[in-house]
C-alpha cells in the first residue's frame, strides 16, 4: 500500500538527513502526524530560521549569525595564532575546552579526491589570502582529524603556507587515529594543543 503523498513527502524529507533509513523516517513522520498544531509550526519555522539566519562568517568560515562571528571581531583574541579545523562543531569543542584564544579558519572538509573534494571544494584559498593580508600571524595549528584525509590535508596545507616564513604546528598524538576532535573530551584536546609539534 502507497501512503497517501503528503506522508510520502515528509517520510522523503526525513531520508534526507544522516543516519535515518526508511523505518525510522516512517515512524518520525507517523509521530509528526500526532505533534500538536503548535509543535510542528515551531519545528518548521525553526527548520526556516537556521537557514536564513545562519552563515559563515567571512573571515574564519565558522558559522553566525552576525556579519562577522564573535571570535573574529575580538579583539581580545590572540591574532598572531590560527587553528584550522574542519567543521565549525570543531570550534565549539576547542572552545568548550577554553584554553585556546587565537582564531580559527574553518575548511568545511578536507581533500578527497576519491569523493571529488579538491583544494577547490574546501576554505583553504580563504586561508592563503587571509595569511598574506595579515602578516601578524606567526603560527597555524593543523587541528584536523587523524584520518588518512585529514593527514594529507595537513601535508597539502603546510606545504602551502611554510615558504611564508609561517610556522606549522599540528596536534600533538594524543587523539586516537580516526578520532573526532568533536568527540574528545576537553583534557586530550587541551594536551594535544599543549604538545603540539612542529611541521
Ligand atoms: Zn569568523
Amino acid at each position: 500500500m502507497q501512503y497517501p503523498l503528503p506522508i510520502a513527502h515528509l517520510i522523503d524529507a526525513y531520508m534526507k538527513l544522516p543516519g535515518i533509513g526508511e523505518k525510522t523516517a516512517t515512524r518520525l513522520a507517523f509521530y509528526t502526524m500526532d505533534m500538536p498544531q503548535e509543535d510542528v509550526e515551531d519545528f518548521s519555522k525553526a527548520l526556516i530560521q537556521v537557514k536564513k539566519d545562519i552563515h559563515q562568517c567571512p573571515i574564519c568560515g565558522n558559522i553566525t549569525e552576525k556579519d562577522i562571528c564573535d571570535i573574529c571581531s575580538n579583539p581580545n583574541r590572540d591574532q598572531t595564532t590560527i587553528m584550522v579545523v574542519e567543521q565549525p562543531k570543531d570550534v565549539m569543542a576547542f572552545e568548550d575546552m577554553g584554553e585556546y584564544s587565537g582564531l580559527y579558519h574553518v575548511l568545511h572538509g578536507v581533500l578527497s579526491p576519491m569523493d571529488g573534494i579538491g583544494p577547490e571544494e574546501i576554505n583553504i584559498k580563504s586561508l592563503i589570502t587571509r595569511l598574506q593580508k595579515h602578516d601578524e600571524v606567526k603560527e597555524v595549528i593543523l587541528a584536523l582529524n587523524s584520518t588518512p584525509e585529514g593527514e594529507s590535508t595537513a601535508m597539502y596545507i603546510s606545504k602551502l603556507i611554510k615558504p611564508a616564513g609561517i610556522k606549522v604546528t599540528r596536534l600533538a598524538a594524543g587523539l586516537s587515529v580516526g578520532s573526532d576532535i568533536e568527540y574528545a573530551n576537553s583534557i586530550t584536546l587541551k594536551r594535544a594543543v599543549q604538545g603540539r609539534t612542529t611541521l
